[in-house]
């Protein structure tokens, strides 16, 4: 019997497995930086967490989730994006708060799988909780800059929105729906629908576009408050060199945002063009249970990441691979690998003895840089031939000199 991966997943391996984890430390050290800890928490929650926090009416939720009961008889969900719970771990554990987080995971939503988007799928995510002030709203943008010059992606442009708060959203929805009420005839069957659960999200709607493109503009409804906040951050970024603009359909297919949402997009991935996004949330932690508590935060995905970036893996320089001539020479050249490696020297070796001409060529395919030669000739020596593959030079070497060797170049 043969089986396949489930629709929608995917084995990642060799050199994409290398860059995912190069990009994984080399955002830890960003983030470590930035003064963020990591946090990992469970797979799987209690559904309702996601329920009430990313929203009942949102995609995510409705349409997405993965959700089964247990062996004992709890309702739980594969995690469909990171913010819940880590707000729900800060409150378990009593973190303190002010505090800085962030988590790189996998997470599971059942959408239609097309280029860059799986249904399990690696997000960086990064969350901080406990300020009002629209520096952090900026501090998320710094970092991003940051990710994206360590990630190597090159074009990418944020698109920013302020969403209010829950009164100006208020308002807003009455508005939006006395200007939809008069198209809604005209509206595809998923915005009928929309209108009346949450109007807001017609504004995504790609087949809709056109018929309300002169709707009215949340960023005309905030309060001062709100209005003052979305200032002072546009003047943080312009102050600073971020480039910017202003979306006004951005309003983010989760419930949980205030004021500020925004993306982070590339010219490079056409359609698909999200690499990550995120935003305030400053009621969400009150409405899982916790301290009415301001935040803000965004997550990306690296499977976009790693579409735009151009960042390339560099030569297998320092791999040295052990051939032989003869099969008795097999537990030699085996010891000489273990030596080796305790050098943390990265090392292979081929052990189905085959001819030394298919071992090169083995240690051609793997793009070793040197190839250690064991021979009878050189045995007799007390030492190896050395292989510079790239050059196509050959050595004798005494065993002693060999660490030394290749500490040395
Ligand atoms: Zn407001
Ligand atoms: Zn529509």
């Amino acid at each position: 019997m043969k089986f396949q991966r489930i629709k929608g997943t995917r084995d990642i391996y060799g050199k994409e497995y290398e860059i995912l984890m190069e990009f994984y430390q080399r955002a830890k050290k960003t983030m470590d930086k930035f003064g963020y800890s990591f946090i990992i928490t469970p797979t799987f929650e209690d559904v309702n967490l996601f329920i009430h926090s990313t929203g009942e009416t949102t995609d995510i939720v409705e349409k997405e989730m993965y959700v089964f009961e247990d062996k004992g008889g709890r309702k739980v969900a594969l995690r469909p994006e990171g913010t819940p719970s880590v707000l729900r771990a800060i409150l378990e554990n009593d973190i303190e708060i002010p505090c800085k987080v962030a988590y790189f995971a996998n997470m599971f939503r059942h959408e239609k799988p097309q280029k860059g988007r799986f249904r399990e799928f690696y997000q960086l995510g990064v969350e901080y909780i406990g300020y009002i002030d629209p520096l952090v709203d900026f501090e998320m943008f710094l970092i991003i800059r940051e990710l994206m010059d360590i990630f190597e992606v090159k074009n990418y442009y944020f698109e920013v929105n302020s969403m209010g708060c829950i009164d100006d959203r208020k308002r807003y929805k009455e508005e939006l729906k006395n200007y939809l009420s008069e198209k809604l005839e005209v509206l595809c069957n998923d915005c009928k629908r929309r209108f009346q659960r949450n109007p807001l999200r017609i504004l995504d709607c790609k087949i809709d576009a056109e018929k309300i493109k002169d709707f009215p503009r949340i960023t005309e409804f905030l309060c001062d408050g709100c209005a003052e906040h979305f200032e002072k951050l546009k003047m943080y970024l312009n102050k600073n060199n971020i480039k910017f603009s202003i979306n006004p359909k951005l309003v983010r297919g989760i419930d949980y945002y205030t004021k500020t949402v925004f993306e982070v997009k590339s010219g490079r991935l056409g359609a698909q063009d999200a690499l990550g996004g995120g935003g305030r949330y400053d009621g969400l932690m009150k409405i899982i249970g916790g301290p009415d508590t301001p935040a803000c935060g965004f997550a990306m995905g690296m499977e976009r990441i790693m579409l735009a970036s151009e960042y390339k893996l560099p030569y297998e320089k320092d791999l040295i691979f052990i051939v032989y001539t003869s099969p008795e020479l097999k537990e030699k050249a085996y010891n000489l690998y273990l030596f080796l490696t305790k050098e943390t020297l990265k090392c292979d070796i081929v052990l189905d003895t085959k001819s030394l001409k298919s071992q090169m060529r083995r240690a051609n395919k793997k793009g070793a840089k040197y190839v250690v030669i064991l021979g009878e000739e050189e045995e007799k020596m007390g030492g190896y031939k050395i292989k510079d593959m790239e050059k196509g030079e050959e050595k004798f070497i005494k065993k002693e000199n060999l660490p030394d060797y290749f500490k040395n170049i």
